[in-house]
C-alpha cells in the first residue's frame, strides 16, 4: 500500500442495476417508466439553440422550480432541485445529518442510504421491518440524528399511511425526517401537506419514475423555507451549476403536462394490478405494491434461479443476495406486452 492511501476516503459504492446496450432485452430491472416523456419535451429539444450551450445554466434552476411550485401549489422557496433525487438526498444527508447520534432507516430499504451514511461518516442504525415488511413506528421513537425511509418502500413496494408517518414526525421534533417519495405517484398518498405543519419534514420526489425521465436526472425536495435555505447553502458550497440548461427546460415542460402524467401513471397502475393477478396464478407471493414494481417470491422455485433463467431469456429483473430478501425478485412494471413476455417465460420456468 502507498503511504498516500492511508488518507483515502474509502467507501464501498452503491451498485446500480445493469444498463445493457442490447435493445432486445426486456428491461424490468431498474424501475424506469416504459413510456416516453411528455410530448412537449420533443418540441423543446427540436427548438433548442445550441449557442445557448456557451452559457452557464441558471444556478437556481428557476424555470423548473417555478413549474414545480405551480404544480404543487407551494412557494419556490420551499423547493430544492437536484440532479436526480440521489443528488438531492445526498445533499440532504450532508446538510442535516451531522449528529453523533445514529440516523435511522429500515433494514430492508433503498441500498443507497447506508452508502451515503458511510461516505459522509454518519453513524446509522437500521430498524427491522416487521415480518410483512411494514414499518413499526415505535422503532423511530428513540434518540436519533435523523430519519429517512421511502414511501412506498423500495424494494418491497409497501405503502405506509400518512397518519403513521405523521405519528413518527410528531415524535421527532429534534430531528430532520426525510420521506423519499420516489414512487408516490403510483397510487400512494403523499406527505406533502404535512410540510405546512412540520418545519423539520423534507419530502423528496423524482422525475425518474413517474415522469419517464431517469436519463435527464431531475429530483426535488419540498420542505419549509428554512430547510430549503440550509440545503441551498450547502449546494452552493459544493457546485453551483449542477443542472444543465436543457434539463431545466425539459423538466419544466414535463411537469406542466398533467394530462399525460395522469394517463401514463394510470396505465402503469392498471398493468400492475393485472400483473398481480397473473403472478398469483403462477404461484408467486408478494407484499401488496403501490409502486411501479412488484417484489415477488415463488412458493417452490428459488428467486436466484428464476432471475438467472429470465436472464437467459433476455428478461432482466433485479435480485439481491441479501438477508431477508434473497428469495425475492423485484420486477418493474413495464408495458402490457413486456409483462406478457415475462409471464410466458415465468410459466416455462416455474412449471418445468
Ligand atoms: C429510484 C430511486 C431514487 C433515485 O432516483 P433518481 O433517479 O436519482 O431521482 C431514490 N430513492 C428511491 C427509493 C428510488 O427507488
Amino acid at each position: 500500500m502507498n503511504k498516500w492511501e492511508v488518507n483515502v476516503r474509502r467507501v464501498v459504492p452503491y451498485t446500480p442495476g445493469e444498463q445493457p446496450e442490447d435493445k432486445d432485452i426486456i428491461k424490468l430491472n431498474t424501475n424506469e417508466n416504459p413510456y416516453p416523456p411528455a410530448p412537449a419535451v420533443r418540441e423543446i429539444l427540436d427548438k433548442f439553440d445550441i449557442s445557448d450551450m456557451r452559457l452557464y445554466p441558471n444556478p437556481d434552476s428557476e424555470i423548473l422550480v417555478k413549474a414545480i411550485a405551480e404544480r404543487y401549489k407551494i412557494k419556490p422557496e420551499q423547493i430544492f432541485v437536484g440532479v436526480g433525487s440521489d443528488d438531492v438526498i445526498s445533499m440532504a444527508f450532508m446538510t442535516f445529518f451531522n449528529s453523533d447520534k445514529p440516523i435511522l432507516f429500515p433494514d430492508v430499504t433503498y441500498s443507497f442510504y447506508d452508502v451515503w451514511a458511510d461516505v459522509y461518516r454518519i453513524p446509522y442504525k437500521t430498524c427491522p421491518l416487521r415480518e410483512d415488511f411494514t414499518i413499526n413506528p415505535e422503532d423511530y421513537k428513540v434518540e436519533n440524528g435523523g430519519i429517512i425511509f421511502p414511501n412506498p418502500n423500495a424494494p418491497t413496494g409497501v405503502l405506509e399511511s400518512v397518519d403513521m408517518i405523521e405519528d413518527i414526525i410528531k415524535s421527532n421534533p429534534d430531528s430532520v425526517v426525510m420521506i423519499d417519495e420516489a414512487y408516490i405517484d403510483f397510487g400512494g398518498e403523499s406527505c406533502l401537506p404535512l410540510i405546512e405543519k412540520y418545519d423539520n419534514l423534507l419530502v423528496i420526489q423524482t422525475f425518474s419514475k413517474s415522469r419517464s425521465m431517469a436519463g435527464m436526472r431531475i429530483g426535488f425536495a419540498i420542505g419549509s423555507e428554512k430547510l430549503i435555505k440550509y440545503m441551498n447553502d450547502v449546494k452552493f458550497s459544493v457546485n453551483s451549476y449542477t443542472m444543465n440548461t436543457i434539463t431545466q427546460i425539459c423538466g419544466a415542460e414535463a411537469v406542466r403536462d398533467e394530462k399525460y402524467f395522469r394517463e401514463t401513471t394510470d396505465k402503469i397502475i392498471a398493468t400492475r394490478e393485472y400483473s398481480k393477478k397473473k403472478l398469483k396464478k403462477l404461484g408467486f407471493e408478494f407484499p401488496d405494491s403501490k409502486s411501479n414494481f412488484i417484489f415477488a417470491s415463488h412458493k417452490e422455485k428459488n428467486a436466484g434461479y428464476i432471475f438467472e433463467e429470465l436472464r437467459k431469456r433476455k428478461i432482466f429483473v433485479r435480485y439481491w443476495n441479501k438477508p431477508r430478501i434473497d428469495n425475492y425478485m423485484r420486477i418493474t412494471v413495464g408495458t402490457v406486452d413486456e409483462m406478457e413476455a415475462l409471464f410466458r417465460a415465468l410459466e416455462e420456468i416455474v412449471n418445468e
